[in-house]
């Protein structure tokens, strides 16, 4: 997408610029091939800002391209074709990741952006005198020069290339399932696997009492080593160890009186199934068995014995407040997102431009910068990167940045 508004605004403003993607790995995209599950959410129609981090930032990136559907309009006029599903996430229709690496790669090339594959940079140096060229320093050992440069290197990389004097952020997977302290691990592992809907909201010890930090709602996996789902990756973005993870299982019209409407449950088992009604006998039908086995081990009922009308509240709470207590990332391998890299505090939201580094812009994952699922993080790369490339053209033509 840099590369792309590079060659737009130099094919407008008549400046020749010689552009080329340097690309470690053996092609271009890759990394888009996976996103999505295969099939690329790469946006979401209704974007809150409010929700990346450094969102004061990100906010002040997007009012500077003074379009608000700049990232669909910039896709329509690239030909794609896309629809939206739930929670407004967009997918190329076509259903394949492949389909929008298409267009972008069509795009480039028609502008004559070369694709250098297997080139590794392994430093940027910025030039020592004025109006010399930046060094690219080539893991194979050629230095490469160029007048600007876009540095679109994602997180998970971005801390392998050297570049002076711009601040950096350490680097943490997030956007993954999460770890679970030692002793719920033998919980986890009976459960490994299955699915619930729930509500899930990460709490922390705020003193008197735990204090709700995040909530989301959705399906939620078990592993055994923890949670995982698209509602535990979005809460892992503010995870620490020793927050508690607290799952409501009852939807929302029961949990909020889930101890009148585990009375009422009980009132009503009892007209069928006689006096004495189980814990096992309460939860059938509400809770997978495995899934109500360790509620009620978490809860040290045993299944046979008898509900009392007094185990309500506990049990309600179990219910609605499942409570894991997290231990960290679960598995990094699996984190959609690298947090942490350059700071956005040295960067002018308006370009990309570093502010130390006159004709070095910096875009996307690079950036510490990072969202939820849902479109999010390919949306502030596409963002980012049309605005690097821009503006890496609009200082080489030396009219100002528009
Ligand atoms: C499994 C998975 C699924 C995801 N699904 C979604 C999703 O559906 N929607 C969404 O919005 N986000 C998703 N994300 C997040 C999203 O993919 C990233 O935030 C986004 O790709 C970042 O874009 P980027 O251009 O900054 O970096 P990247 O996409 O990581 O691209 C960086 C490129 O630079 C290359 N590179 C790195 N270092 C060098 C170097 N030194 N020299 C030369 N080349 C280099 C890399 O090989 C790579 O091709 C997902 C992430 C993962 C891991």
């Amino acid at each position: 997408m840099a590369a792309i508004a590079a060659g737009d605004r130099a094919r407008e403003s008549g400046v020749p610029a010689d552009i080329t993607v340097f690309e470690r790995d053996d092609r271009v995209g890759r990394s888009i091939l996976a996103t999505g599950n295969g099939r690329c959410n790469f946006s979401n129609a209704a974007i809150d800002v409010e929700r990346y981090r450094n969102a004061r930032f990100v906010s002040s990136a997007f009012d500077a391209l003074g379009n608000p559907s700049f990232v669909l309009d910039s896709f329509e006029g690239l030909g794609l074709l896309w629809r939206e599903e739930s929670d407004g996430r967009l997918y190329p229709l076509a259903n394949k990741a492949s389909v929008v690496v298409d267009v972008l790669r069509a795009a480039a090339a028609e502008l004559g952006v070369r694709e250098a594959c297997e080139r590794e940079v392994a430093a940027v140096d910025p030039p020592r005198e004025a109006e010399k060229p930046f060094t690219l320093r080539m893991s194979d050992g050629v230095f490469e020069r160029a007048d600007a440069v876009v540095l679109a290197c994602g997180g998970r990389w971005s801390s392998s290339i050297g570049v002076e004097g711009l601040p950096f952020e350490p680097l943490s997977p997030v956007l993954g399932p999460l770890r679970v302290a030692k002793q719920d691990i033998p919980l986890v592992r009976e459960l490994d696997n299955i699915r619930v809907r729930c509500a899930v909201d990460l709490a922390r010890d705020g003193g008197a009492a735990l204090q709700t930090i995040a909530s989301e709602r959705g399906e939620l996996m078990f592993r055994k080593y923890g949670v995982s789902g698209i509602c535990v990756f979005n809460l892992s973005r503010f995870a620490r160890r020793g927050d508690v993870l607290r799952i409501c299982f009852l939807p929302d019209e029961v949990a909020g009186n889930a101890s009148g409407y585990l009375a009422a449950r009980h009132r009503s088992l009892s007209r069928r199934f006689g006096e004495t009604v189980t814990f096992e006998q309460m939860l059938r039908g509400v809770l997978l068995p495995r899934v109500s086995e360790a509620v009620l081990k978490k809860g040290g009922f045993q299944p046979g014995s008898a509900f009392r009308k007094r185990d309500a509240s506990r049990l309600a709470e179990l219910l609605t407040r499942f409570p894991l207590v997290v231990e960290g990332i679960g598995d990094s391998d699996i984190c959609q997102v690298r947090r942490g890299g350059f700071s956005p505090d040295a960067v002018d939201p308006a370009t990309m431009q570093a502010r130390a580094c006159p004709g070095l812009f910096l875009a996307g994952e690079a950036l510490d910068v990072d969202g939820p699922c849902g479109g999010y993080n390919l949306h502030w790369a596409w963002t980012s990167g049309a605005i690097a490339g821009r503006s890496a053209v609009e200082l080489m033509s030396g009219a100002g940045f528009e």
